[in-house]
């Protein structure tokens, strides 16, 4: 088969590969018709994450159809449509019964701290990902879902991933209503955790970013109030005065590990790797949420320490929640926010390149060319 592989920092590429097999009774083999490039596949890209390995296969959202099954499969057949959650999960351990499959502790054999993640390193399981023709599914009977008939396959594969991080990223805010929302980041989780503010009661709901293209994105996508943080010298004080000098009730860091907007955090992070991440906009959201606010942090860091302000979170009272999405909680929902029309996914969706163009895909994504919100990747496309 043809799939995207890992060559080196900023270099991928399309090879031939083996056709993966069925390894387990419980496994599928699916053929994949959409894939994405994820934000945390720019982490991978870049070569911040440990323990990349060259020849992995990236991609973590994804649709397709199951293409074999092995003997215990219960829940699909072949044929079957599907969409599949970013979390490998094991569905019998501690965490899963209790539905935190993102934490399983049966899928990666590398960490404690996050379960098996398609396409992401080693350190979260070493499983070959999606952005190929074929992709082996474990524990086959946990994660996939058939895509309803009335469901856009668009939006399902924006469902594996970005849409529910982003709801579950302002589920974790507690928002009460008519709360004040400060979100950081206007990539897909920010638009998605912009959105889903509202959902939960946000009276106000505003979006900061460094890229006036993403503000405007929002500003129609989200109905948010929007900042550029590079037109204030001083961020933190500049939220503050928009928000009756008291701060927002609820932050949300939707960025991570690779955040602009601090010279020492980028060069201890991305140059010298001293950092798990660069925390400079988990550090505003603890700077500028009000004193007992709620801090939801889904932005993506590394294993090591990340140099983030505990004492002035410990001072203010904050209530810091963070996790990966456990994916398959939220789709009853989400399924239903999209059937109603409430979401609609894929209207974040900006470019489609077949796999053979991944690497201008990466590119055009990591670059910030072209007005790239969101691309997807067409496995089948000749
Ligand atoms: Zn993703
Ligand atoms: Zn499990």
């Amino acid at each position: 088969m043809r799939a995207m592989v890992y060559r080196g920092p900023y270099r991928v590429r399309v090879e031939k590969k083996d056709l993966p097999k069925i390894e387990h009774p419980n496994d599928a083999i699916i053929r994949v018709t959409r894939a994405a490039i994820c934000g945390s596949d720019l982490h991978l890209y870049h070569g911040l994450m440990p323990d990349t390995r060259v020849g992995m296969t990236f991609g973590h959202e994804f649709t397709g159809v199951v293409e074999e099954i092995g003997s215990s499969v219960q829940n699909l057949e072949q044929g079957d449509r599907v969409l599949v959650p970013f979390n490998i999960a094991c569905g019998s351990c501690f965490f899963c019964v209790r539905e935190l499959y993102s934490n399983c502790h049966n899928t990666n054999a590398n960490a404690s701290a996050v379960g098996g993640i398609y396409g992401y390193s080693h350190t979260a399981g070493g499983y070959d990902g999606a952005q190929g023709e074929y992709v082996r599914v474990p524990f086959a009977d946990v994660g996939p879902s058939k895509i309803p008939e009335w469901m856009d396959e668009e939006d399902a594969v924006l469902l594996t991933d970005a849409c529910p991080t982003g709801y579950f990223a302002a589920e974790l805010g507690d928002i009460k209503e008519g709360d004040v929302v400060v979100v950081f980041g206007a990539g897909p989780v920010g638009l998605f955790a912009a959105r889903s503010s509202w959902l939960m009661g946000a009276g106000r709901v505003i979006v900061i970013d460094h890229l006036d293209y993403r503000l405007e994105f929002a500003e129609e996508f989200a109905q948010a109030e929007t900042i550029n943080f590079t037109e204030h010298d001083d961020r933190v004080m500049h939220l503050k005065k928009v928000t009756d000098f008291l701060g927002a009730d609820v932050c949300i860091d939707a960025v991570g590990c690779e955040a602009d907007g601090s010279f020492f955090q980028t060069l201890t992070t991305t140059k010298l790797k001293l950092q798990g991440g660069s925390p400079v906009a988990l550090n505003w959201a603890i700077d500028s949420v009000r004193k007992a606010g709620n801090v939801s942090a889904i932005g993506g860091y590394g294993p090591l320490f990340s140099a983030v302000k505990f004492g002035d979170a410990m001072n203010k009272g904050l209530t810091i929640r963070t996790n990966q999405c456990s994916v398959k909680r939220h789709w009853p929902r989400l399924f239903e926010h999209v059937r109603n029309g409430i979401l609609k996914p894929s209207a974040i969706v900006t470019h489609r390149f077949p796999l053979e163009e991944i690497a201008e895909g990466y590119h055009i994504f990591s670059s910030k060319l072209d007005h790239c919100i969101k691309p997807l990747v067409l496995p089948q496309a000749a």
